[in-house]
């Protein structure tokens, strides 16, 4: 194991003992919202993951979930969650990170994921050698995508 790869599991088992977004969705009341529930029956983990965006400018101004399942399902959630937080992201920049997260999670540990788009998702890199664990690392990410859908739907 590399040194790297060393830095990489301590954030991940970091992330899934102390999740960031779990709990209830803050929303204002003029937010549209959206909620979603996903389950991986492969692994038995499930998530329901909401957020809450402005109207005004599409931008995420919450996220929160509530879920259990393998420490690579809760630490990707988490690590979503903080993406998300961080850089306040609109609906399209959103989908942006869901596919860029899908391309690495899918490469089977091929080509260099984006860094820029993906901050601290990178470390998940290596679950897509594991085909078994890449519905795990996907969890969330897919429920986000779901949320997105739901709130685009009543934008339009
Ligand atoms: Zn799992």
């Amino acid at each position: 194991m590399s040194a790297l790869d060393g830095l990489y599991q301590e954030l991940i088992l970091d992330h899934s003992k102390r999740p960031i977004g779990k709990g209830e969705l803050q929303a204002a009341a003029e937010s549209l919202t959206a909620s979603h529930h996903e389950f991986n029956p492969s692994c038995g983990d499930e998530i329901d993951l909401s957020i809450a965006v402005d109207p005004e400018t599409g931008r995420i101004e919450q996220l929160a979930w509530e879920g259990q399942g393998c420490s690579i399902s809760m630490a990707s959630a988490s690590i979503l969650s903080q993406l998300v937080r961080d850089e306040t992201l609109t609906i399209e920049d959103a989908r942006e990170r869901v596919g860029a997260f899908r391309e690495m999670i899918q490469s089977r540990g091929e080509g260099e994921p984006d860094e820029e788009l993906l901050g601290d998702a990178v470390a998940l890199q290596g679950v897509s050698k594991y085909v078994m664990r890449v519905k795990c690392a996907m969890l969330g990410w897919v429920a986000l995508e779901a949320d997105l859908a739901q709130v685009e739907a009543q934008r339009a």
